[in-house]
């Protein structure tokens, strides 16, 4: 069954894009500009609800009244290291939105979500958060860094991904139902070591070039 929650980005664009950054001969300074390009595609389709207010604007020929964004707080938290990938895409779009990070390693024989870093701003109720990973796939990790966001009472939380596994949906879904997902593709399963098929290998190290 369709999951509501979850909206799947399949403009030819987005697809383009990400088909690149799946070919394991993709350069790392090729597959950092897609990233930040599929992430501005993301975050139109992330901000879709954002509510505008009309104000009066003079044109060079008339005074009228014009939608303009309606003053929400966003606060965009990316899950390091590879969510920077995505975080410097939406900043181009949302440069005013507050920014904070959240630190997650998986344990490699538990697959586990370990925490080992956590900045974010103080007024997290009053701010809408866009959580940002490029690969769920267990969801272990999206799990924790919402679990955090909710402790610190953030106003609502939306996660965006490029790639997503039918499990870390489900583990998402089965334990946030609340929480929207946005993601450019999901994929087929994955491995044994929690490695999304066919994917696009480890995005943080195809990101930073540390392998
Ligand atoms: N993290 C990645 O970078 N790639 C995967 O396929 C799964 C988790």
């Amino acid at each position: 069954m369709p999951n509501p929650l979850l909206t799947v980005v399949d403009h030819p664009l987005v697809r383009h894009k990400l088909s690149l950054m799946r070919d394991a001969e993709t350069s790392t300074a090729k597959f950092r500009g897609l990233m930040r390009e599929v992430s501005l595609l993301l975050a139109y389709e992330a901000t879709r609800d954002l509510p505008t207010e009309e104000v009066e604007i003079t044109t060079p020929l008339e005074r009228a009244r014009f939608p303009v964004l309606a003053g929400k707080k966003l606060c965009l938290v990316s899950i390091l290291r590879a969510g920077n990938g995505i975080l410097d895409g939406m900043l181009e779009l949302l440069p005013s939105a507050r920014v904070g990070h959240i630190g997650l390693y998986r344990d490699p024989r538990t697959l586990s979500a370990i925490e080992y870093y956590l900045k974010l701003p103080d007024d997290l109720p009053e701010r809408d958060v866009i959580l940002v990973d490029p690969m769920l796939a267990t969801g272990n990790s999206a799990v924790a860094a919402i679990s955090r966001l909710k402790e610190m009472r953030a106003r609502s939380i939306r996660f965006v991904c490029l790639v997503a596994a039918p499990e870390g949906v489900a583990n998402i879904a089965a334990i946030f139902p609340d929480v929207p997902i946005v993601a450019a593709a999901v994929d087929r399963e994955l491995n044994d070591h929690g490695y999304i098929l066919p994917g696009l290998g480890d995005a943080g190290d195809r990101l930073f070039g540390t392998k």
